[in-house]
């Protein structure tokens, strides 16, 4: 019977969650996008989650409950014995911890596993993306905040729960505040939220810039990534500074995580490095350059290419069999 071998995957992020149906040869079969909850409590979050697998399923023309199980990727602290999650907190009331594997699973009537929404993103790049040549990766996220995920020897490494926190790496000892309350974080010069917080700071002081004047003919409330490439794209002097600033800043957080991991490859995504593609790649490998101790062997510096549904894809491949998946990854490579 076909449809036992679709499986489920949902990307739990801060503004959307997605959804998606996918078969045994990883094609997508049906698709769903919600609105994340900005109110109420892991358990509306949760409802809303069943509700948008429920919609990817109908599309591929299944119920739920005959998917051969589906995965999670969530932000927080995940537990991946029990698929609890903790600490998620970019989500309505979900500070202290909530059993969304047990919840969910009760919903859509079939077993669910919970990982990490960057780590099950960086693992769908080393399975089915950029990442396919390498045996070890290290995968950035670069957007709202800058994630991270590591495979090493063709396992994820997740270390009790909360390893891949790149965007914490301290860069400059007393630096910047982050969004997480520390001082010097890479994320406090390269995350999306903090350029921008960067970029009012200099407009209150005089700075001139295009870059919120493009935010309003986009009708948007947000410098997004599109909003920070136009502007760089028309030579905005400050929009400009501020990337180049995040470039540093990135190349110094990831070069130093080389040193430690010396992984083969770094997969660069996220809205940011999504948007400005190998080229921006190129500048982030060359700005890594000097910080590396091995500086004449650099690894592999890449841009992802599974795009806006890698985290779903990356959540499904949670209920995949892997040896499986990784030696036909590795035939359809040579091939
Ligand atoms: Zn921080």
């Amino acid at each position: 019977m076909a449809s036992t071998r679709l499986r489920g995957g949902i990307d739990l992020g801060g503004t959307k969650i997605e959804a998606i149906i996918i078969d045994a040869g990883d094609t997508v079969m049906g698709s769903s996008r919600r609105a994340t909850p900005t109110t109420g409590r892991p358990a509306g979050v949760a409802r809303e989650m069943a509700r948008a697998l429920t919609d990817a399923a109908k599309a591929a023309g299944v119920e739920t409950s005959r998917l051969i199980g589906a995965g999670v990727g969530s932000p927080g602290v995940v537990d991946p014995q029990t698929g609890a999650v903790s600490g998620a907190r970019n989500l309505p009331g979900w500070s202290g911890r909530f059993e969304l594997a047990a919840v969910l699973s009760e919903k859509l009537g079939t077993k669910v596993a919970v990982g990490n929404d960057v780590q099950v993103a960086t693992d769908a790049e080393f399975q089915l993306g950029a990442g396919k040549p390498y045996k070890s990766i290290l995968g950035v996220f670069w957007g709202t905040g800058v994630g991270g995920g590591i495979v090493l020897d063709g396992k994820p490494w997740v270390g009790r729960g909360g390893a891949g926190e790149i965007g914490h790496v301290v860069v400059r000892v007393g630096g910047a505040r982050c969004g997480c309350g520390r001082r010097g974080c890479m994320e406090a010069y390269a995350g999306r939220a903090s350029m921008e917080a960067r970029a009012r700071r200099n407009v209150e002081r005089g700075k001139r810039t295009d870059l919120f004047k493009l935010m309003e003919e986009r009708g948007r409330t947000r410098l997004t990534s599109a909003v920070w490439s136009h502007a760089v794209e028309h030579n905005d002097k400050l929009a400009v500074k501020l990337v180049r600033d995040a470039v540093i800043a990135l190349g110094a957080g990831i070069g130093s995580s080389i040193n430690l991991l010396d992984v083969e490859a770094v997969i660069i995504g996220g809205g940011l490095g999504i948007r400005f593609g190998q080229p921006m790649a190129e500048r982030i490998a060359a700005a890594m350059q000097p910080h590396l101790f091995n500086d004449t062997h650099p690894p592999d510096v890449k841009v992802a290419i599974l795009g806006d549904l890698g985290g779903a894809i990356g959540a499904s491949l949670l209920v995949k069999p892997r040896t499986t998946t990784r030696s036909r990854s590795a035939r359809a490579t040579k091939a």
